[in-house]
C-alpha cells in the first residue's frame, strides 16, 4: 500500500464495510481468556480492554492513520494485538529496578536489601496466620512487640524494647509519651534536617513538646544544658548528626556526661541514633558508627534508631531502654497508630536473629555484604559485567571499567567513601543525562549516577552481572 492511500480517511461506505469486519467483543474476550497471559483476568476487565482496543482501531481507521484490514481474520488479529499491548502496558506502579548507584542504603530505592532469612519469614507470615498478638501459653491476647523484644533486649543490652513503623515515628511517639506539654532540651548543633522532610523542630512541635534549644551551632557545653533544666524539663534529647559533620572549633556534650547531668536532675536522656548499628563495624573495615548497645551502656535511658539502615532489616523504628519508659510508650494510644504489621515483625525478627546466631553475619546480611565488598572482588566481576552490557548496547556506546568511590547512603557514615569499581558508559552523541534517561527506560530500569559528566554504573550494589542483560528502550 502506498503512502497516499494509507493516509486518506476512509469514506462512508469504506468505513461501513470495514466496521462489518469488526469481530464481536465476546469472540475477542474468549480468544484472550484462552491465552496464558490473560487467563487469570476477570471477564469484566477483558471486556473493557477489548472495547477500548476496538474503539481506538475504529478511530484510527476513520482518521486514515491505519489502513482497514482486508479480512475479518486480519481485523480480529488487529483487535487482539492491540488488546494484548494494552494488557502488557497495564502494569503495577512499582517495579523492580537495578540499583547501580553504589548507594547500599538508598532511601529512594527502598533502603536495605533484606536477608534471605527475613524474606522467607515475611513470606511465611504472609501465607499463614501467626501468633502476632496472641499469647500461646495463656491462650489470650498478647503483645506484638514480644515477637522482637527478646532479641532487641539481648542485642542492645536494654531492659525493654518496642517497634513502630519507622524511626521518625519512634521519635514522635517517644517525645509524645514522655514529654507532652513539657520541655525537651536539644543542642542547637543537633537540630537536624534529613532527607524527605524530616526536620527535628517540626517533629517536636507535632509531638506536642516544647523545644528548648541550648548552645550554638558549633559549640554546646554542659553548663548550657544545666542552665536550661527546670521544673518543666521532661527530657534531654541527643541527636546523632547522621548526614553531616560539625568540624573545626566545636564542642558537644558527650552522652555519658549528659546522662550524668540528667541523673543529677532526675531527667531522662534519650538519643536518636539514626542508622543505629547493632555491632561495631570497624572490624569489617568500615568507619566507626555508634553502636546501640554502647549508648545504653553509657547511660541513655532511651535510644531510637531505624530498622532499615545499617541494621539491614525492614522499614521500622526501634525504641530500646528503661522498662518504665518503654511501658509508657506502649500505653500511648498513638502506639496503636504507628505499630508494625506482621510482615515487618517477622522479617525484623529473622534479621535480628541473624545478628545473634549467624555463622557469618557479613555473608548472611546483604547490607553488610555489599558495604564490605572489596575492590578486588568488584574488579573480578567488572569484565563480565562490561561484556554483558556491551553486548546489549551495540557500537554507539562505549563501556569502560574505572575506579571510583561509593557512599553508604541514608545519612549513615557521612563523608565515608568506599573505594569501588564502576562501568563508565558513554555514547557517540548522547549527553550523560540522556544516557542516564536511556538506562532508566530499560527493562528492568537501571539507576546509575552521573559523575564528572559521565554516566556510571557502580558495581558495589550489583552482585550478579547477568542482571545487566537488560532490554533496551526504543531509542
Ligand atoms: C534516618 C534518621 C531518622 C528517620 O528515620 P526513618 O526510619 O527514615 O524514619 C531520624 N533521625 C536520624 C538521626 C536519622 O538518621
Amino acid at each position: 500500500m502506498n503512502e497516499s492511500s494509507r493516509k486518506r480517511p476512509l469514506d462512508g461506505s469504506a468505513r461501513k464495510s470495514a466496521l462489518r469486519l469488526m469481530p464481536s467483543v465476546q469472540e475477542c474476550v474468549d480468544a484472550l481468556a484462552a491465552e496464558e497471559s490473560a487467563g487469570a483476568l476477570s471477564r469484566e476487565h477483558l471486556v473493557g480492554v477489548v472495547r477500548g482496543a476496538q474503539s481506538s482501531l475504529r478511530e484510527r481507521m476513520a482518521e486514515g492513520a491505519l489502513p482497514a484490514p482486508p479480512s475479518r481474520e486480519a481485523m480480529r488479529e488487529a483487535v487482539l494485538q492491540m488488546a494484548r499491548a494494552r494488557l502488557r502496558e497495564d502494569r503495577p506502579a512499582w517495579r523492580p529496578v537495578i540499583n547501580a548507584t553504589g548507594v547500599v542504603i538508598h532511601t529512594n530505592l527502598g533502603r536495605a536489601p533484606l536477608a534471605e532469612a527475613a524474606i522467607e519469614a515475611a513470606a511465611q507470615a504472609a501465607r499463614s496466620p501467626i501468633n502476632l498478638e496472641y499469647d500461646l501459653a495463656a491462650g489470650h491476647r498478647g503483645d506484638r512487640d514480644s515477637l522482637v523484644e527478646k532479641e532487641l533486649r539481648v542485642l542492645c543490652g536494654a531492659q525493654a524494647a518496642t517497634a513502630v513503623n519507622n524511626n521518625a515515628a519512634a521519635l514522635l511517639l517517644a517525645l509524645n509519651s514522655i514529654a507532652e506539654g513539657r520541655e525537651v532540651i536539644v543542642s542547637r548543633g543537633e537540630l537536624i534536617e534529613i532527607g524527605g522532610s524530616f526536620r527535628l523542630p517540626e517533629i517536636m512541635l507535632k509531638s506536642g513538646v516544647r523545644l528548648r534549644e541550648v548552645g550554638t551551632t558549633n559549640r554546646t557545653h554542659p553548663a548550657d544544658y544545666a542552665g536550661a533544666i527546670g521544673p518543666d524539663t521532661a527530657l534531654l534529647l541527643k541527636v546523632h548528626p547522621s548526614n553531616y559533620r560539625v568540624v573545626g572549633f566545636t564542642a558537644e556534650v558527650g552522652l555519658a556526661e549528659l546522662c550524668e547531668l540528667g541523673r543529677r536532675h532526675g531527667v531522662p536522656v534519650m538519643e536518636d541514633l539514626g542508622a543505629g548499628a547493632l555491632i561495631d563495624l570497624r572490624p569489617l573495615g568500615l568507619v566507626h558508627e555508634p553502636v546501640v548497645r554502647d549508648r545504653i551502656a553509657a547511660g541513655a535511658d532511651l535510644v531510637c534508631f531505624s530498622g532499615d539502615k545499617l541494621l539491614g532489616g525492614p522499614q521500622a523504628g526501634l525504641l530500646v531502654g528503661r522498662g518504665d519508659l518503654i511501658e509508657r510508650i506502649k500505653a500511648n494510644p498513638l502506639k496503636r497508630a504507628l505499630r508494625c504489621g506482621k510482615l515487618t515483625l517477622a522479617a525484623l525478627s529473622a534479621t535480628l536473629r541473624l545478628y545473634l546466631h549467624a555463622a557469618d553475619l557479613r555473608q548472611s546480611l546483604p547490607t553488610l555484604r555489599l558495604l564490605t565488598r572489596s575492590v578486588a572482588e568488584l574488579l573480578a566481576m567488572a569484565e563480565r559485567a562490561q561484556a554483558v552490557l556491551a553486548d546489549r548496547l551495540g557500537a554507539d556506546f562505549a563501556v569502560a571499567i574505572a575506579r571510583a568511590t561509593s557512599e553508604v547512603g541514608s545519612g549513615a557514615m557521612p563523608g565515608n567513601e568506599l573505594p569501588t569499581v564502576v562501568l563508565q558508559i558513554t555514547h557517540r552523541e548522547y549527553s550523560a543525562e540522556r544516557v542516564a534517561a536511556f538506562f532508566r527506560g530499560a527493562e528492568p530500569p537501571v539507576i546509575g549516577r552521573i559523575k564528572d559528566d559521565v554516566f556510571q554504573l557502580d558495581l558495589r550494589t550489583i552482585e550478579d552481572p547477568a542482571c545487566l542483560a537488560i532490554t533496551l528502550p526504543q531509542a
